[in-house]
């Protein structure tokens, strides 16, 4: 039998279930060095310390480690964290170590003199917390690994990996639902980003904790901000962005790996330092360029989806997807690893009908049932309404997740440059034509086509150029015709077949339009960003751009000392201290070690560590 001996590692708390938010504050304080605890993180860390299963459901970057790793402080023992990906593992095994917590990891292909090292510390008792992969369980069971040591706490990360329902899906965390039956006094944390009821109900059910209290914050990220356009450039869109983001880290999407290559060199060949990561790449070239973007600032990784989960970096300033996601969710998780430090972040997009053309050929494709097809479908579609809303975006996202927002948020590009809407009734009467008199036949370039009464090979060989309905849109252009197609299709007026090569069909409902029945209110879409030095001069997103010209100039003599530090230590920067941490020292100007401490992410074992170079560095500035 296993006894949970709660809190005996900080003498004043060691009553069983009296952890007094005292101590969790003072520990807080002390160790990671914050004021304060964020969101609902206290509520968690007391139902923890009192012995309760607990799901936690927050959005990325409001702090969820820190739910598990504060109460394995405060109880006897070795708290044991399952966590899917090796590079998550060290990345926050390292960050414990640098706050002077002593942790330690075990995954399957370890180097053998590393996991003897940590198992030894694991029978000796020295480690705080263990981190170990799941597949390192199910190969040895937990009980064997531990050596008879109790276990105050497991915390399982990322548990929707559990669940089927997200994109996440490991088999060997279906063995995780093993350990409450052998362990069935220790309380269990499970945390993830992913909130639908879904994957809720599924994690609760297969990890064998119905009881659990469940804690969800809001899914709202304020500090990034929205910004989705039709893709008529998407080299100069993309350029256009990224001078608003000089130094800065970020990571930009792309569906296929020919374009990740292809965007790559383009953006090296116009003085952006870019690196590439797909899942083809060479492990060595993988593993490299991840590393690159850890340790390095100032560095856009080009990827495909397979770039994700193990993201920690804090300080990604934004997130450019150059293709459509498949849903909101995947938009929403991509889009999250921007911004982790609460600066603010940038989420920019870029799209077109054939974006949606290729999802749908995806999707019909894809080796899945009916049930899941149509699922998918519906997941694109709820995807593309947000692309076309006329309202504020994070309202219709937030929505989407279940959760109401007032809308106006002011930080997504509908808010900030509000869409006109005109009355597109005659035009989708035009456009549905079109699509009708070329008999349901083509892909929405011939029909836009023959609504300008372009003479093309094409159009003369199926005799369009003679029908009535060509040249009946001259008064409106390519790009127009193309957002009022992309609009049809939201409004379900029209639907794209993939058996016939992507050719527009009409919907029941376009009846009511033919028969002007029903008005059609369309957004009007912006003109094109000028290309030009100006658009440099738009809001800047980096960490630095709300400094003054003075403390901007500390800012990056601190940056350089913490880049120094990083280096000699062979840990990724942010673990040394966040730019929040940096960005304080170069306001507040701290003159004293114990002024120092003040300051958010200044702990001890830190404060020890580096508090005299960063002090240096401040004098001399
Ligand atoms: P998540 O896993 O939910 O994405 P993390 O645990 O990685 O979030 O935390 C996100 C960032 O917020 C980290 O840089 C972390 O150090 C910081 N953080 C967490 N809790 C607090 C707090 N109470 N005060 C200040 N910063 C915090
Ligand atoms: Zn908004």
């Amino acid at each position: 039998m296993r006894h949970i001996k709660r809190v005996a590692a900080e003498a004043d708390i060691s009553q069983a279930g009296k952890a007094s938010s005292v101590k969790t504050q003072e520990i807080l304080r002390r160790v990671w060095g914050y004021a304060e605890f964020r969101g609902l993180q206290h509520d968690v860390v007391k139902n923890v310390l009192a012995g309760r299963d607990t799901l936690v459901l927050f959005p990325t970057g409001k702090g969820k480690s820190l739910c598990y790793q504060l109460p394995a402080l405060c109880l006897e023992g070795t708290t044991v964290v399952v966590s899917p990906l090796v590079a998550l593992m060290r990345d926050q095994v390292e960050e414990l170590k640098e706050l002077g917590v002593a942790a330690g990891a075990l995954w399957s292909d370890q180097s053998p003199e590393d996991a003897v090292e940590v198992k030894r510390s694991l029978r000796a008792g020295t480690l705080k917390l263990i981190y170990v992969t799941p597949e390192r369980i199910a190969a040895g069971g937990l009980d064997a690994l531990m050596g008879g040591k109790s276990v105050p706490l497991i915390a399982i990360d990322e548990a929707h990996c559990i669940s089927v329902w997200g994109n996440n899906f490991r088999k060997d965390y279906l063995l995780l639902g093993r350990l409450k039956e052998m362990y069935e006094d220790v309380p269990i944390i499970a945390l993830t980003a992913t909130a639908d009821p879904h994957t809720r109900a599924d994690i609760v059910r297969l990890l064998n904790i119905p009881k659990a209290e469940i804690f969800i914050d809001s899914f709202d990220r304020k500090n990034i901000s929205y910004e989705i356009m039709p893709r008529n450039n998407p080299k100069g869109q993309l350029l256009d962005f990224l001078k608003r983001h000089e130094g800065d880290s970020g990571i930009v999407y792309c569906l296929s790996r020919k374009k990740v290559e292809e965007t790559v060199e383009w953006l090296n060949e116009n003085g952006i330092r870019a690196k590439h990561y797909h899942a083809k790449l060479d492990p060595a070239v993988k593993a490299a360029n991840q590393d690159s973007f850890r340790m390095e600032e100032g560095l856009c990784l080009v990827a495909t989806v397979a770039f994700g989960m193990g993201i920690n970096k804090p300080n990604v300033r934004y997130v450019v997807h150059l293709d459509l996601p498949s849903s909101v969710e995947s938009y929403y998780q991509e889009t999250g690893r921007a911004g982790r430090d609460g600066l603010p972040a940038e989420a920019f997009m870029v799209y077109g009908m054939q974006d949606i053309v290729q999802r749908l050929r995806m999707i019909e494709e894809g080796d899945t049932t009916d049930q899941i097809k149509r699922i998918e479908r519906a997941k694109l579609n709820a995807l593309v309404g947000i692309c076309e809303t006329t309202s504020c975006r994070r309202q219709s996202i937030l929505n989407y997740f279940g959760e109401t927002h007032q809308g106006r948020c002011g930080n997504c590009d509908t808010c900030t440059k509000p869409i006109e809407t005109w009355d597109g009734t005659e035009a989708a009467i035009k456009a549905l034509a079109a699509i009708y008199r070329t008999g349901e036949r083509f892909g929405v370039g011939q029909v836009i086509d023959v609504l300008i009464g372009k003479v093309t090979e094409r159009t003369r060989k199926f005799g369009h150029v003679d029908l009535a309905v060509f040249g009946a849109g001259k008064e409106l252009n390519i790009s127009a015709w193309q957002s009022i197609y992309r609009q049809l299709l939201t409004l379900n007026l029209i639907r794209v077949e993939h058996d016939e090569f992507g050719a527009l069909k009409l919907e029941d409902a376009a009846a009511a339009v033919f028969k002007r029945q029903r008005q059609i209110t369309l957004r009007r879409e912006r003109a094109l960003p000028r290309r030009s030095a100006t658009n440099s001069q738009g809001p800047s997103f980096s960490s630095r751009s709300a400094l003054s010209p003075e403390d901007r100039e500390v800012f990056e003599a601190l940056r350089q000392e913490r880049l120094t530090i990083s280096k000699e230590l062979g840990v990724a920067p942010y673990v040394v201290f966040p730019d929040t941490t940096l960005i304080a020292f170069a306001t507040m100007r701290p003159r004293r070690l114990n002024d120092m401490l003040e300051i958010s992410g200044v702990g001890q074992t830190k404060l020890a560590r580096y508090g005299e170079r960063f002090l240096r560095v401040l004098q001399q500035t």
